[in-house]
């Protein structure tokens, strides 16, 4: 290998912003498992869970950039010079991400923010939380006896306010809230005064094709209620629609047993 110093400032490493799925390491892309198992330096958010992280090679480089309500945050400015400056080190980066990194994961900042410093962008989808929650707890997201349609919102308070579901969610349609745990109340409030029924079916899905996985049904007018009778904390998911409260198909619920 040529160390000189033009070789070395010639060299542009690639970052690969990759999806780690849900929770469950069997839910991970082949793509993604391989690049895990072959790489030297992961930047990985608190989401990602620590069986994945298992999957590194012994002396691979692990970064943390947990992002945390209420705890200490890396800003996301921060993270993308991260990445570009390794990346203009001639380090390969594995960037890895709950769920899918385009979905709620700011990977479009990253993909931008690297190819405007000339860093090469690979993206790698991953099984999104909505997706994976679905199928552990045994919820048709859409269902041709009571949903034709899926969104997918974020419930985090910043944004909360200046955002319009009107028309999301009601009959026959499906709302999916990511990061929508500690904003129920106003989640609830806001869905009612959109003219949804009270009455309409919930769930919360938390840690989803995890070991503690826990699913817990009810109504839109009692869901903080539920959120705080149980005790759920993040990461979970609310699911708003007659969806909801439909029996788990057989197969689906086999691989709830498995997962919980
Ligand atoms: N990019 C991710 C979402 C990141 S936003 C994806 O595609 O899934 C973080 C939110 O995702 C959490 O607040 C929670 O609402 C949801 N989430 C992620 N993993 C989850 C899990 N295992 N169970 C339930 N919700 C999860």
């Amino acid at each position: 290998m040529d160390d000189s110093p033009a070789a070395s400032a010639a060299r542009i490493g690639t970052v690969y912003l990759v999806g780690a799925g849900p929770g469950d390491p069997d839910l991970l892309t082949l793509r993604a498992a391989r690049l895990i198992g072959e790489a030297r330096l992961i930047v990985h958010d608190g989401l990602v869970d620590p069986a994945i992280l298992a999957l590194a090679p012994a002396d691979a480089r692990l970064v943390s950039v947990a992002k945390r309500r209420s705890r200490h945050t890396l800003p996301q400015d921060a993270i993308n010079a991260l990445l570009v400056r390794e990346a203009l080190a001639g380090h390969d980066v594995l960037r890895l991400k709950g769920g899918d990194p385009l979905v709620f994961g700011r990977g479009g900042e990253e993909a931008e923010a690297c190819r405007a410093a000339g860093v090469p962008v690979v993206i790698v989808p991953g099984i999104s939380a909505a997706l994976g929650a679905a199928a552990a707890a045994g919820i048709a997201l859409t269902h041709r006896d009571a949903a034709s349609t899926v969104s997918f919102v974020a419930g985090q308070c910043q944004t909360l306010a200046d955002q319009d579901w009107a028309g999301l969610a009601g009959k026959g349609r499906t709302l999916v809230i990511y990061m929508g745990i500690a904003t129920a109340s106003a989640i609830t409030d806001k869905l009612i005064a959109d003219g949804l029924s009270p009455d309409v079916p919930v769930a919360v899905i938390e840690n989803a094709t995890r070991p503690a996985m826990r699913v817990l049904r009810g109504v839109l007018a009692g869901l903080d209620a539920l959120i705080v009778a149980h005790a759920v904390r993040s990461p979970a998911l609310i699911v708003i629609g007659d969806v909801a409260a439909r029996e788990p198909a057989a197969a689906l619920a086999r691989l709830t047993e498995t997962v919980a």
